[in-house]
């Protein structure tokens, strides 16, 4: 087997694809540390930047939906982010709500005329230009007829207009920026480190089945004393990807934020601890240059009835997109009614 073969004196960290698909990849992760390989699971599952939308303008909903619940659901669908590097932070913009350099425009227009019910899908959301660069942004279709998740259904005489806008943002804030719907994560597929105490009513060799990851591993020997000093350096992963970003760009971007980050923390201990240094109030612990979600609330735009003055952290507010009803008047002016 092929850690047999391995080096001993091989230091630095070493990576086997086992699988790789179109949405998925499965390695592992070699002579690294149990912190650090959780770091990075960790960093991809909620820090990598992707595109969501975040606003949504109702300008006619007939349908059966509430608003809210429109909004919810194509806040989820997702949208390609690749090369989102070209794509600003709206805080980071100087725009005052949204433009070409740090969102993109989505229309959705459908009414129905037949007597069938009639589904509108991601597909039907019309993208508008320009954008950032020429793949953010549209919606994510993978199945094999072409259409997307179904947004809503309408009958005969009911119609929806909306205008979505999607910004940059990540995870951590809410899961809608998500790149990942899941990471499989293991190590010590034998337990050899009892860092499992297995529950087991008679026999737990029977009862907790091994995983697939155990043929990679030497079996303990039987009777074979505990190795106090053993520490785990191989890590087993399992990415898929909702379709926003390739597997591979998801570890790219994971270790790439997750240097970011390192960097930021290096760079506070060299300046002294201060860690607010370009004065930004917005600073939520040191996030100058990594990555972030839009601004919720504050001064970049909008706001939500949930974040005037309630807000605890930045993490803790509600993140669904923002739901604003239009109303335009003969005369051409428009309110808006938040
Ligand atoms: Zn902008």
């Amino acid at each position: 087997m092929e850690y047999e073969n391995m080096d001993l004196d091989e230091i630095g960290p070493r990576v086997t694809v086992r699988e790789a698909g179109n949405a998925n990849v499965d390695f592992t992760l070699n002579n690294v540390s149990l912190a650090f390989a959780n770091s990075l699971r960790r960093t991809m599952l909620s820090e990598i930047p992707t595109m969501a939308i975040d606003l949504v303008e109702i300008n006619g909903n007939t349908s059966v939906l509430p608003d809210e619940f429109i909004a919810h659901r194509l806040g989820l669908i997702p949208l390609n982010s690749k090369s989102i590097e070209d794509v600003l932070y709206t805080r980071d913009c100087d725009c005052d709500q949204y433009c070409e350099h740090c969102s993109v425009t989505l229309s959705l227009r459908a009414k129905c005329t037949g007597d069938d019910i009639m589904r509108v899908y991601a597909r039907d959301l019309v993208v508008a230009e320009p954008r950032p660069n020429e793949w953010v942004g549209k919606p994510v279709i993978s199945d094999s007829a072409g259409l997307g998740v179904v947004i809503c259904k309408l009958r005969k005489g009911q119609e929806v207009d909306f205008k979505c806008v999607a910004k940059k943002g990540i995870a951590k804030e809410h899961a809608k920026w998500a790149p990942t719907s899941a990471i499989g994560f293991e190590y010590d597929p034998w337990n050899k480190l009892r860092h499992l105490d297995y529950w087991y009513e008679e026999d737990p060799a029977k009862e907790w089945p091994k995983s697939k990851n155990a043929e990679w591993e030497e079996p303990p020997q039987e009777d074979q004393p505990f190795d106090y000093n053993a520490t785990a350096s191989q890590f087993y992963y399992s990415i898929e990807s909702v379709g926003n970003l390739e597997p591979d760009s998801i570890v790219q971007q994971g270790i790439k934020v997750l240097q970011q980050k390192l960097a930021t923390v290096l760079q506070d201990l060299s300046d002294g601890g201060d860690t607010n240094t370009n004065g930004d109030m917005n600073d939520a612990g040191g996030y100058d240059n990594g990555p972030r979600s839009p601004d919720a609330g504050g001064d970049h735009g909008y706001t939500t009835p949930y974040l005037n003055g309630g807000a605890t952290s930045a993490w803790g507010v509600d993140r669904h997109p923002t739901v604003r009803h239009l109303t335009v008047n003969l005369d051409g002016e428009v309110e808006c009614n938040l």
